[in-house]
């Protein structure tokens, strides 16, 4: 039985103390039985201190961290929930300066449990593919001109130094995907929406080049900025994408104030996830993040 939480409160009483959340998170990953994180054997012996287990097959010893974004952490589990709870809950994300503050830690320790957990949300696969009325755009961010349409700023001068180019598709009522991309050509873009969009589907797009030769494979719809045709019909716009950069904007400047390229496409995933999950409540979310924790990240692979 995996407990359930509503606010921070209610979070914070269902977890009085250390064992409790170790508990806690311990019925989360091993919701299927227990596990060995080393080998995989499902031949596990728990020792009295409810927090040693150790392997029947390859005998190793080991707590219920390794193998998860919390190992060599020696940062207590309810910090890392009320840290949980602060960067899923907060529709801009929260600094690693805020946090630090929030729950009594120096700001380098701070800093690497937010991209430890934007580790952990970047680890969500996709395999369905997208369908139905799907909306896509692409913007820049970084430079002088971030977070600018390609139509809207002056030619020769898009992707200069520091922009980064990402592409968002989102399927209405359902899923946002927002990645990456080395550039904003026709061949990228395309590839990137016809990995990601069943053929078929409507995609709603402005005029930009990028998205010539869609029609092939889906009914696809060049809304027309620059002749003020925002809208032409209910379904025929792209304000849902567009807010999403908006959205994402606000987390950069208003959030984190600086953001380097590097890390960019961390700061994306959370956005991305945080957008997803935004009907479900701000404690199954927590329980959300905390089953997909698997995977480590060292601080040499975060700097690397
Ligand atoms: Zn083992």
């Amino acid at each position: 039985m995996i407990q359930q939480f509503d606010t921070l409160f209610q979070m914070m009483q269902a977890f009085p103390d250390e064992q409790s959340a170790i508990d806690h998170f311990t019925a989360i990953r091993w919701k299927n039985g227990p596990f060995c994180p080393q080998c995989g054997s499902t031949k596990v012996y728990h020792f009295s201190d409810k927090r040693t287990h150790k392997c029947g097959d390859c005998r190793k010893r080991f707590s219920i961290k390794v193998g998860t974004i919390f190992e060599d952490s020696k940062i207590e589990l309810r910090k890392w929930l009320l840290a949980i709870w602060l960067i899923t809950s907060h529709k801009k994300g929260i600094a690693s300066t805020q946090l630090a503050k929030d729950i009594g830690v120096t700001q380098k320790t701070a800093w690497f449990m937010t991209h430890r957990l934007r580790h952990a949300i970047a680890t969500k696969s996709f395999n369905r593919p997208l369908s139905g009325e799907i909306e896509s755009d692409e913007t820049f961010i970084g430079g002088k001109e971030k977070n600018k349409h390609a139509w809207q700023r002056t030619g020769g001068k898009q992707g200069g130094s520091g922009k980064v180019a990402v592409l968002g598709m989102l399927e209405r009522g359902g899923e946002l995907r927002t990645e990456i991309t080395p550039n904003l050509r026709a061949a990228t873009v395309q590839d990137r929406i016809r990995d990601n969009v069943e053929p078929g589907s409507a995609i709603m797009t402005d005029e930009h080049g990028a998205f010539l030769g869609l029609q092939g494979d889906y009914n696809h719809h060049r809304v027309n900025h620059s002749a003020g045709e925002y809208v032409r019909h209910f379904c025929l716009h792209t304000n849902g994408i567009e807010s999403v950069w908006a959205l994402f904007k606000r987390q950069i400047v208003g959030t984190h104030h600086f953001l380097s390229p590097k890390h960019l496409s961390r700061y994306l995933g959370e956005m991305t996830w945080r957008f997803n999950l935004r009907e479900m409540g701000e404690g199954s979310r927590v329980n959300a993040l905390l089953a997909q924790t698997t995977g480590r990240l060292t601080y040499q692979d975060l700097i690397a």
